[in-house]
């Protein structure tokens, strides 16, 4: 038996690619055209030339999850191309790790740091990236609210106590949570409004996001389980979001196992050994969550959705795109003072309870944010103010 040719052309196929055969040129390729119609489609790249405006500077947050190691890998391929017209790169790109340990995770592979990692990937993969950032999480406490609405509030906001560094501040914060779902979803939160931050003062025009379809079904159904579903279009979607930069995901139509071939077997030399945050193993598996700490709802929801993705590809796609058509209740509503997203309208109606329901209308806080800190041990000192 010869093996099958490629659907896209006369070369045999080595690979299966949404349910077609394909060859390895034509898998890259359409992962490659998937991420550059993308990028097109968000008319931000300008035309250069004398008299037209700046190149925009895009951030491109990098976990070193496969995901965001391919998204950097095709984007630094795209301006390599680019530099070889006379017109020059059309954008340019700061790369940010936000260096998580004091979650308690590993910090991959090896025993190399965050910095030393990103110290490899700099010069001999990536030269075209024009910044690389390495800042821990807890440093969101560095970065002071931009807007206050009152200059009392703006001197008490950043959360800290004197003389306390913001590691302990950080640690403080994360013990006085309830449990690990909240734990994990608020440091969520201060993730990304870190990398808006960090965005922001460098004049950048958005973020590229490294979600791919699977990563945006699964968000779409763990913000519903954790109260924050009337946020969606702002999680999800192509938009501004409310801390003041766009959010952008290159990799909306591809699903996560497209991903790991590219990386494994198409991309020359191959990604795989720089995603250091990757492994074969399921992190979450059911037998972990039961043998030792309680699963988060995200952890829960990247499991169903790696699984589903395997066989059931289309309905993933369709969590996404019906999400995606999500309308912003009330764009002007005011701002969880947690989560900077615009209120969902006041948590009345979804009680936890009558008395938490008057607090936390009063404090300003999303119901999924309400939920969170819900059993606080401490009063909770956040580090950011209103968006
Ligand atoms: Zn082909
Ligand atoms: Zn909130």
């Amino acid at each position: 038996m010869t093996a099958p040719k490629c659907t896209r052309c006369p070369e045999p196929a080595t690979h299966t690619l949404r349910s077609q055969p394909h060859c390895a040129a034509c898998f890259s390729s359409f992962i490659r055209t998937k991420i550059v119609k993308r990028l097109e489609s968000f008319r931000l790249i300008r035309r250069t030339g004398r008299g037209t405006e700046p190149i925009p500077t895009f951030i491109v947050p990098l976990s070193f999850g496969v995901a965001s190691i391919t998204l950097l890998d095709l984007l630094c391929w795209q301006m390599r191309k680019q530099m070889s017209y006379v017109t020059g790169p059309r954008y340019n790109i700061v790369v940010v790790h936000v260096d998580e340990r004091i979650l308690g995770g590993e910090s991959g592979e090896g025993h190399l740091s965050p910095t030393q990692q990103v110290e490899s990937l700099k010069s001999e993969r990536f030269p075209e990236v024009q910044e690389w950032v390495v800042v821990n999480l807890e440093d969101i406490y560095d970065y002071r609210p931009r807007i206050s609405s009152s200059t009392e509030e703006a001197h008490d906001i950043d959360g800290k106590e004197e003389g306390q560094s913001n590691k302990e501040a950080f640690e403080k914060l994360m013990q006085s949570l309830p449990s690990p779902t909240s734990r994990m979803d608020l440091a969520g939160v201060l993730r990304t409004r870190l990398v808006a931050e960090i965005g922001i003062k460098r004049r950048c025009e958005g973020v590229l996001w490294a979600d791919t379809t699977t990563k945006l079904a699964q968000k779409a159904f763990a913000e519903t389980a954790k109260g924050r579903g009337f946020a969606l279009p702002w999680m999800i979607s192509d938009v501004m979001s409310p801390y003041g930069i766009k959010f952008l995901y290159p990799l909306r139509e591809l699903f996560m196992k497209e991903l790991v071939t590219y990386a494994k077997e198409l991309a020359d030399p191959p990604l795989i050994s720089l995603c250091w945050a990757y492994s074969e193993e399921p992190k979450h598996s059911a037998a972990k969550a039961t043998s030792g700490r309680n699963i988060t709802v995200d952890e829960l929801m990247t499991q169903y959705f790696e699984q589903m993705e395997e066989q059931y590809p289309s309905i993933v796609s369709n969590v996404v795109r019906t999400a995606n058509r999500l309308k912003v209740e009330d764009p002007n509503a005011e701002h969880c003072v947690i989560c900077g997203l615009p209120g969902d309208g006041g948590a009345s109606g979804l009680t936890l309870g009558a008395q938490e329901e008057t607090e936390g209308i009063s404090d300003g806080m999303c119901y999924g944010c309400l939920r969170s800190t819900h059993g606080a041990t401490d009063k909770i000192d956040w580090p950011l103010g209103r968006t």
